[in-house]
């Protein structure tokens, strides 16, 4: 979905644990309809920024703006508007698969969504489980819950991050159509993942982290452009040519 519309921005982002700079003067913004790959090596700082984002530890530096609400501010009405879904999501023990879709409608105001839940259900396999608590389901079955609420409250922003890691090869199939189908409908999407092909397959646009900063933005046609002295065309070698030793010099 080509749109204008800006549904995150994020603007010179910075936290630090101690000493150590996680995330260092970060800006960029998504637009409506976008998927943006989050790619970078271990302790780029994604899950920081993803988190930051996700309201789950407060901006310390910088600002976090979504859907025009800036999330130090006014967290309720960014919050609203955002759906997280970590990498290992966890469900309450205590609420079955379908309280936790109620839980979800009573908490975003949705009416009219039971003929919603059911189809999204049956969409991500959990129609049998509809009756199980939170804890009595798998990995896998988390992450689909996790899918199911977000994608019920239809949000205008999904941050994820490794959502395929425990699904099983139906799971990342349905998965995957499922993001690219939120997305044609406006909703802005973060997808990070360590796995190249899932990011080259999906995303419309790239940002490439490299120790907390900000080392590409743009489509993966514009990354062979920057990077094809240093690299072919995969996404592999953009990568490596983005977050080496010579690549980590190039800025966006
Ligand atoms: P990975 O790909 O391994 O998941 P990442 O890109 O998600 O990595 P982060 O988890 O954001 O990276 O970590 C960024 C840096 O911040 C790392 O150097 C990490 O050690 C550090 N860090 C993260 N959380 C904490 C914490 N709670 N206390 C101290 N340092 C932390």
């Amino acid at each position: 979905m080509e749109s204008t519309e800006t549904v995150l921005d994020v603007a010179e982002l910075g936290r630090s644990y101690e000493k150590h700079r996680a995330v260092d003067g970060l800006s960029f913004q998504i637009r409506a309809g976008e998927i943006l790959g989050l790619v970078g090596p271990n302790g780029a700082g994604k899950t920081t920024t993803l988190r930051t984002i996700a309201g789950v530890l407060p901006v310390k530096e910088g600002r976090v703006t979504i859907g025009g609400f800036d999330l130090a501010r006014d967290e309720e009405r960014a919050k609203r508007v955002m759906r997280w879904i970590p990498d290992d999501p966890q469900p309450f023990d205590s609420l079955t698969v379908h309280e936790h879709l109620e839980f979800t409608a009573a908490l975003y105001g949705l009416a009219d969504w039971r003929p919603r839940a059911e189809e999204l259900l049956v969409r991500f396999e959990l129609t049998e489980k509809k009756d199980a608590f939170g804890g009595e389901l798998s990995r896998g079955m988390r992450q689909k819950l996790a899918f199911c609420c977000a994608w019920l409250a239809q949000p205008r922003l999904v941050l994820m991050d490794e959502p395929l890691s425990g699904l099983d090869p139906r799971g990342i199939r349905s998965a995957k159509h499922e993001i690219e189908a939120l997305a044609s409908t406006g909703t802005a999407v973060i997808l990070s993942s360590h796995l190249l092909a899932l990011i080259e397959e999906l995303a419309t646009r790239l940002l490439i982290l490299d120790r907390g900063r900000n080392v590409f933005t743009g489509t993966l046609d514009e990354a062979r452009e920057r990077f094809r002295e240093h690299a072919g065309s995969s996404l592999e070698e953009i990568f490596f040519a983005a977050t080496g030793e010579s690549g980590g010099s190039a800025k966006a």
